[in-house]
């Protein structure tokens, strides 16, 4: 008999948005079947923002995290990891990214949240309200969409090549100002091509890209990326894994198993996980992942 379980790497508390705090995330887990989860609190920016992390509150989002890591171990594994922002160039140099956080983590999540610079000269906020996202849009780039689905697949092209990251977070998560193709058509070549030379950098770095299921039950969408880009990504034999981005306990499973089940029909067999301190390919089906 199969043992299927579930996993989650990509889990928020209220280190940082999230709510609750990391007890209750585990406990939340070992009730939903779930037997590694990976905590990745947004971690600290140089700017202030509604969502990351405060730089004060790192050093005891590290302790508590490792030591219910200790407490738990006989019963849930867990692992220590941020999602660490990929700034826009200058300030990537300057302020660091994933690698600048590695060494106190067991993985990280790179992310980009933030392209360019607003129409005030603060790092442009292209994960949050589409009001923001549309002044951005229209002040500084004259409306030209096209050149900022580039800038933002090109600054995690960059990531990828100069500061990888273990697992690369919610692709094309842009589309969420998307909505009903209001912005650009999915298929069109020059947006396929930036997909292709993305996917390309990922294949050629090693890193595992995430499926990631919060569009789905937050905002009616699909998985960050759509399928489309993760058939492509299949034919690269990109390493896959599945998180939730929950940011509350009830959240932790939402969607993994309907969302195996769509990967399972793209003809993916397993996942790369980080369990038992390594880095392996575990198999599954639409019920969870089975050693
Ligand atoms: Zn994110
Ligand atoms: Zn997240």
């Amino acid at each position: 008999m199969k043992q299927h379980f579930l996993t989650n790497y990509h889990s928020h508390s209220h280190y940082c948005d999230g709510v609750e705090p990391p007890r209750a995330q585990v406990e939340a887990a070992l009730a939903q079947g779930v037997r590694v989860l990976g905590f990745s609190s947004h971690g600290p920016v140089y700017f202030d923002n509604a969502w990351s992390m405060k730089v004060e509150k790192l050093e005891a989002y590290l302790s508590e995290t490792r030591a219910l890591q200790a407490e738990y171990a006989d019963r849930l594994e867990l692992y220590v990891g941020l999602e660490v922002d990929y700034l826009p160039s200058e300030d990537a140099s300057k302020y660091g990214g994933p690698s600048t956080y590695a060494p106190k983590l067991d993985y990280t999540v790179g992310s980009v949240h933030y392209l360019d610079r607003n129409e005030i000269g603060a790092p442009w906020e292209i994960d949050g309200s589409s009001e923001k996202f549309m002044r951005g849009l229209v002040e500084v780039h004259g409306g030209d969409i096209q050149k900022v689905i580039r800038l933002y697949y090109g600054c995690i092209r960059q990531m990828i090549e100069r500061d990888p990251p273990h697992i690369v977070g919610h692709l094309d998560k842009i589309k969420i100002h998307n909505i009903g193709n209001s912005l650009y058509d999915e298929e069109v070549p020059w947006y396929q091509a930036e997909i292709d030379q993305t996917l390309d950098a990922i294949a050629a770095s090693g890193c595992v890209l995430e499926v990631n299921t919060r569009g789905v039950y937050k905002k009616n969408l699909t998985t960050y990326p759509s399928l489309s880009i993760l058939q492509k990504a299949r034919q690269r034999h990109i390493p896959i894994m599945v998180n939730s981005d929950s940011h509350a306990p009830s959240e932790i499973t939402a969607e993994l198993l309907p969302t195996y089940r769509q990967l399972s029909d793209l003809g993916f067999r397993t996942f790369r996980i980080l369990t038992q301190g390594q880095w392996q390919d575990v198999a599954f089906d639409e019920q969870g992942l089975y050693l």
